[in-house]
């Protein structure tokens, strides 16, 4: 989505989300001392790639789609990141979105660089059979920028473990090879693994449990809203909840719901899974307009849907206590500093959702080391790298003395450094 964002570190409008990201790559720069050199090399994403797609569709029409893969840096790692199937979906978003990935593998350290994709069309607006053969038509377009050591995808909004098999599959057809390991997220029967479809959730929950407790608050003591019900918000709604926080808001593109008393979330993922993902008509709950959710009454706010939610009009609102950001970008950068006025501690989304591309690499050693771990080992290590990862954050923001998104900007940016002075340039 591109929007009329406001540069928070220079006080201009500015077009685009990636304005809007190096906006805040500016801010922490200039607070850690970042070098010309470093920051012009990250503002400067390293490889854009736009493709057209002529696929078939069951009316015997012939449609083209526009799809993308941005890799922003390869500075620690092969590039890492989702792909993206909405109508949204533009070369601005993906390059935002593919320089997010570098400051979140860099957040939790992961050996990778970062990148994203996508294709701009309406996943509901397709049948099963047209979504495979676009999705086959982008892994062929794509054959030479994927490779296991060189660019891995993984699913993001729209996609899941479906189109992960897809892709997968065309790639080793089109390349004559059997490499699981080129795209992650995939299902468990042909390579992925165990504990990965939950893990943003779970890596939001830690998250949450991490700032509760700098907080002094208890989990059994607070209440929830989550925004968003797809993978991301109805795993970290479940697993809140199984950690004793009482959720009293949700909602997706179809409607939202309010119970103070708490909402049964199992009944609420039941209830969605057998109406095409919608939570239109669930009854566990008063609905309550889209609008009202985020600034309803809680102490902890999940918004883990869309970018840009959170705005210089909804901020001054907002009630919670703590946000953790489920989604990439939903706080626009003109609403972080009313955020950090009225206090609101905001885990930011290069921190909160990294869960998913921790697992994402837990699941491409497996493959590479043909050697499938538990679930329960996979969630252990997860949740050790994510408490890591909220301590770094939280010693960089007290140190510098700075709110937890500058903090990650500025951990992210510390390791960034290395990779980038270290592996030198022409
Ligand atoms: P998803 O497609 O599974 O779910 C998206 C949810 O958002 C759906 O419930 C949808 O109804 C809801 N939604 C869409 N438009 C909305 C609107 N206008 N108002 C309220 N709700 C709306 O996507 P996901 O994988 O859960 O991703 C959600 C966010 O999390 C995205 O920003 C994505 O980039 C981010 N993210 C996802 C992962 C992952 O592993 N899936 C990892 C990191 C970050």
């Amino acid at each position: 989505m591109s929007t009329t964002t406001l540069n928070a570190a220079q006080g201009q409008h500015t077009q685009s989300m990636f304005e809007a990201v190096l906006a805040r790559l500016d801010a922490a720069a200039k607070i850690m001392n970042l070098s010309e050199e470093v920051s012009t090399v990250l503002k400067n994403p390293a490889k854009q790639v736009k493709v057209s797609l002529p696929v078939m569709m069951d009316n015997g029409s012939l449609k083209i789609f526009n799809g993308y893969r941005t890799i922003h840096s390869t500075h620690l790692g092969p590039s890492k990141g989702g792909i993206r199937y909405a109508m949204d979906v533009n070369a601005d978003e993906v390059m935002a979105l593919a320089a997010w990935m570098s400051f979140k593998c860099a957040v939790v350290n992961l050996p990778y660089g970062g990148a994203k994709g996508g294709i701009k069309l309406d996943p509901r607006a397709h049948s099963v059979g047209e979504l495979e053969r676009i999705s086959r038509a982008y892994a062929v377009a794509m054959k030479d920028v994927f490779g296991v050591n060189k660019d891995i995808p993984a699913p993001d909004m729209g996609t899941s473990g479906r189109e992960m098999a897809w892709i997968l599959d065309e790639f080793n057809k089109i390349t004559a090879t059997d490499s699981p390991g080129v795209i992650t997220g995939k299902p468990v029967a042909v390579g992925g693994s165990l504990g990965r479809e939950a893990a943003t959730g779970r890596g939001v929950m830690i998250n949450t449990l991490c700032a509760l407790k700098k907080l002094g608050l208890k989990p059994e003591n607070v209440t929830a809203v989550v925004q968003g019900f797809g993978n991301v918000g109805s795993h970290a709604a479940r697993l809140l909840a199984e950690k004793g926080v009482k959720i009293v808001g949700i909602g997706d593109h179809s409607a939202s719901y309010y119970n103070e008393k708490g909402i049964d979330v199992a009944a609420a993922i039941d209830f969605a899974s057998k109406h095409n993902r919608n939570l239109k008509g669930f009854t566990g709950a008063t609905e309550i307009k889209n609008e009202e959710l985020l600034i309803s009454k809680c102490d902890v706010l999940v918004p883990a849907a869309l970018q840009n939610v959170i705005t210089i009009e909804n901020a001054p609102k907002i009630q919670a206590k703590l946000i953790v950001e489920g989604a990439n970008g939903p706080t626009m950068p003109e609403a972080d500093p009313i955020l950090n006025e009225k206090k609101i501690i905001c885990v930011p989304d290069i921190l909160a959702n990294s869960g998913g591309v921790t697992v994402s690499y837990f699941e491409w050693v497996q493959n590479k080391a043909s050697y499938y771990w538990s679930e329960e080992e996979v969630n252990q290590k997860h949740d050790i790298k994510m408490e890591e990862a909220f301590e770094n954050v939280w010693a960089n923001s007290t140190e510098y003395k700075v709110s937890m998104r500058l903090g990650a900007y500025i951990t992210a940016l510390k390791k960034l450094e290395q990779g980038v002075r270290l592996k030198g340039h022409y």
